[in-house]
């Protein structure tokens, strides 16, 4: 071995030696809270308690995220596969077992996110019957007026919240009671009759 290799060696074994301990390095890269659950960094620190705790934090606020609860019994509701309930599956489900309750979830959500409250068997039947007068008025506008339906569906829910005096932001047939689902059929009946009536002529 050469003297500038030798020389290596030794330059490389006094760095590894002024370096710190792994703990000691692990603690260096420690968050503030780090230091208010532990205290400041001791030799007895466990990095690794360090680190499940952090785990266990985001686990946690993960979890609160996606709390979702039954509005008929205020339990939390469970996700599970629509098959649970429908003969085969369509997405993913948010339902409470003891209520007969569910709600279908956003197709690109991560977190499965709700697409409105709960409903129960009443309250379906509710939606239901207001999806049936309300729909044909705004995909009437997507051949007449040649739009797109998401445009043609956001004029619907504006003339839709005009009608029934409420926010646009709060009107949607998802997030509507029975009283407000009936409400629907009071206002669209009318123009859902006349419409299908031109068609049929
Ligand atoms: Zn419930």
């Amino acid at each position: 071995m050469s003297f500038h290799a030798n020389g290596a060696i030794e330059y490389a074994r006094q760095l590894r030696q002024r370096r710190p301990k792994t703990a000691d390095r692990a603690r260096c890269k420690k968050s503030a809270a780090y230091r208010r659950r532990f205290g400041p960094a001791t030799q007895n620190v466990e990095p690794k308690s360090a680190s499940s705790y952090m785990a266990k934090k985001r686990k946690k606020a993960k979890a609160i995220k996606l709390a979702v609860s039954c509005p008929y019994c205020n339990q939390l509701a469970e996700l599970h596969d629509s098959s649970v309930v429908y003969s085969r599956s369509y997405g993913k489900i948010w339902i409470c077992f003891a209520c007969k309750a569910w709600v279908g979830t956003h197709k690109d959500s991560k977190e499965h996110k709700p697409l409105g409250r709960l409903a129960n068997e009443e309250l379906r039947e509710a939606k239901k019957k207001a999806h049936a007068v309300f729909d044909p008025l705004w995909k009437r506008k997507i051949v007449k007026d040649n739009v797109p339906k998401h445009e043609a569906r956001h004029a619907g829910y504006s003339w839709l919240a005009s009608r029934m005096e409420i926010s646009v932001n709060e009107c949607h047939i998802g997030m509507f009671d029975i009283h407000q689902c009936q409400r629907v059929v009071e206002i669209c009946k009318p123009y859902t009759e006349k419409f299908s009536n031109k068609v049929n002529v």
